[in-house]
């Protein structure tokens, strides 16, 4: 498959047209933000690890049911997706509460939930992805009843199947966002990228970050960190 033009450049990967309809190319960076882009840093072969690990937990997921838009690792930073049209709405699952939860609610990080918390900020960068409910997410148009419910049902479905998976490492998986896309034919599908840049990963015994709070806050060690996490699961 052949990359054409660029059709999209976000902070973490640029998205590329090819001779198939059906088909983008995404290209990861080792470009990181932090803070609405307000901090920017490069982590040396992250793009490079987190195209590898998306495409093997995104094939973990498909053979659990879970519809998603991997097609084919070109190399290690390019991707074959699903042309989706990106469901504008940033789906976060919470385990554990940390980073944001912990700031806006007012309570430490580490508490362990009884059940995961869904939760949903509008993607839109000029807004600072606002925070909003369903009932938001439908009055603005952004996705329709009946997909909002499909993206609940496959996010819970994806935090089952990845707690247990990282737990097989030894990592706690505290909280992660999720994007849904619309193919052509507007089935809901899992889209995007599933990263220490979009998961918050704890060793499970030590509670050791290993993930984008390295970076977030001046940790140090960040490539270390996201090559701990592939050797764990087998890929490092
Ligand atoms: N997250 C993300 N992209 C965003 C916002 C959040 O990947 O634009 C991830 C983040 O890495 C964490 C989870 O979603 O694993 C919850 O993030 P939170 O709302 O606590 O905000 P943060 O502190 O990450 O800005």
């Amino acid at each position: 498959m052949t990359k054409l033009e660029q059709i999209y450049e976000g902070k973490a990967k640029k998205v590329f047209r090819t001779d198939d309809p059906e088909r983008f190319i995404v290209s990861y960076k080792d470009d990181a933000t932090a803070f609405d882009g307000k901090k920017k840093g490069t982590i040396m072969g992250k793009g490079v690890i987190n195209n590898r690990m998306t495409n093997y937990l995104m094939q973990m997921l498909e053979s659990k049911g879970i519809p998603t838009h991997f097609v084919e690792e070109l190399s290690d930073r390019d991707t074959v997706v699903k042309k989706v049209e990106i469901v504008p709405l940033e789906v976060i699952i919470r385990n554990i509460s940390a980073g944001h939860f912990a700031q806006r609610y007012g309570v430490e990080e580490g508490i362990v939930f009884e059940e995961p918390v869904i939760e949903f900020s509008y993607k839109n960068d000029a807004l600072g992805d606002p925070l909003l409910n369903s009932y938001h997410a439908r009055a603005l148009k952004l996705a329709t009843k009946e997909e909002i419910e499909t993206i609940k049902d496959l996010a819970f479905r994806v935090n089952e199947a990845l707690k247990e998976f990282f737990l097989s490492v030894n990592i706690r998986l505290v909280d992660f966002k999720l994007e849904f896309g619309r193919t052509s034919d507007g089935t809901i599908i899992l889209a995007d990228e599933i990263s220490p840049d979009t998961c918050r990963l704890w060793d499970k015994d030590t509670d050791e970050k290993l993930d984008k709070d390295r970076f977030r806050r001046d940790l140090g060690n960040v490539e270390g960190a996201y090559q701990e996490v592939m050797r764990r699961i087998g890929l490092g």
